[in-house]
Formats: C-alpha cells, structure tokens, sequence
C-alpha cells in the first residue's frame, strides 16, 4: 500500500443487506496499511485496525485480538501517514469535522483518514452484537446494539470521512472506531469529548476496492438506504 491509500473490502450496502458470512482474512487486512475500521463475520462486534494489529471490540466492551484466519466481511484500511498533527479541544463529534475543514478546505469531495491520541473525558461507543440469522441486515442489529459510555479513559480514535456522495459505499461522513490503551475496551463511537487531544489527519485520493465474489453479495439489491444508514452508522 502506498501512503495515504485507502483500501475498501465489500461495500456498506452489502452490510446493510446482511452480507456478512464471510470475507477476507484478517491477516490479510493487517497487509493493507496500518490502521482501519470495519466488522466481523455475522457482524459480531466492531474491528479497529491499529498500528498494524486487528482487534475485535464486542458487546459490552470487550475486546480481543483477532485470529490471523478469522473473517472480515467489511473494512476500509489505509497506510495512514499523518499530514498535519494538531492539538484540539473536542466538545462533540461536530469538532472532528471543524477540525478537518480547517486543516483542508478543499477536500469536501475527497476522502479524509485521522487519528485521536489522547485523554477522553467522555466517550459513547456501540458494539454490534452479532446476527441472529444468516442474512439479517444491519439497520436490525442496529435496534438491539450494545451501548457503553466511558469516562477519563485514555486511548486512540481511528477513523475515516467518506464524501457525501459515496453513502452506501461506505458511511457519508464521520466514522470512527475507539479503542483504549491498554486495549481492554472500544467501539463505533457515538459521541465524544475531549478538552485537548492529538489529532493527527491526511486526505486522501486514491481508493482501492475489493468486492466479494460470493452469492450473497450478488444476489444482494446493494440499494442505498440513506436514512438507514443514518439511524445506524451516525
Ligand atoms: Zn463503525
């Protein structure tokens, strides 16, 4: 992977479709940059790719490292080499995005790849709990999802700002994955806070994508369902 690239297995809409039994290795997502975000097969929990190693963050907050063999459905990966590094205070999500403006306000149609160090004074995160049924589409775990807040926790936010453009391809917007430092807890973020943390962001242009071949991608509608994926990826 060259610096910067952005590497996408599968497509959201497969997700939000259940397309989820299989998918590429984990190890072969830890070849493809140096940090990222995705699932796991049948969706069970959020992957966070960092610093070269997959972790698997489940329900209730739990974490593992993922097995080089175990399966990843979705996942957008990058070579991540930072651009510019600030320090900023985040009162809420709306920040990460007046954040990157500042830092680039001519990449409103590109991709943008970032990363928060630092002391979190309040976290929201969400873990899939995995379907029940081979085929369930996400906007349904959605409804039943794990929900876990932290407070004074230090760790790493890894994410990713899709154009608007591209919903359903991937989440339009902010998506970001956390996982603490001693990697004992994390999740999809929902809200965050911080009064002074390391923000560490690049733009990117170059998007490469893998689709899967399976028959369940192929007989997937892959129809984009904006406020779906709103209600469960915002
Ligand atoms: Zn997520």
């Amino acid at each position: 992977m060259e610096d910067n690239h952005i590497y996408q297995y599968s497509l959201l809409n497969a997700l939000m479709d259940g397309v989820s039994e299989s998918g590429i290795t984990a190890s072969k997502l830890a070849s493809k940059g140096n940090q990222g975000l995705g699932t796991f097969a049948r969706m069970d929990g959020e992957l966070v790719f960092i610093d070269g190693k997959v972790y698997q963050l489940q329900a209730e907050g739990k974490v593992r490292e993922a097995d080089a063999s175990d399966r990843i459905p979705f996942a957008v990966s990058t070579q991540f080499v930072p651009q510019k590094t600030a320090q900023v205070e985040f009162r809420n999500k709306d920040d990460i995005d007046k954040a990157l403006d500042e830092f680039n306000d001519h990449s409103k149609n590109l991709f943008m790849t970032y990363r928060i160090n630092g002391h979190f004074h309040y976290l929201k995160c969400r873990t899939v709990r995995g379907q029940e049924y081979k085929g369930q589409p996400l906007s349904e775990l959605g409804k039943k999802q794990s929900v876990e807040t932290y407070e004074n926790v230090k760790g790493t936010v890894i994410g990713l700002r899709t154009p608007k453009n591209w919903q359903g391809f991937g989440v339009a917007g902010e998506h970001l994955h956390f996982i603490q430092d001693d990697r004992k807890a994390g999740g999809h973020v929902l809200e965050l806070q911080a009064t002074r943390a390391e923000f560490q962001m690049a733009v990117a242009s170059n998007v490469h994508v893998e689709l899967p071949t399976s028959d369940d991608f192929n007989e997937a509608t892959l129809v984009t369902d904006d406020e779906g994926v709103k209600s469960v990826e915002g």
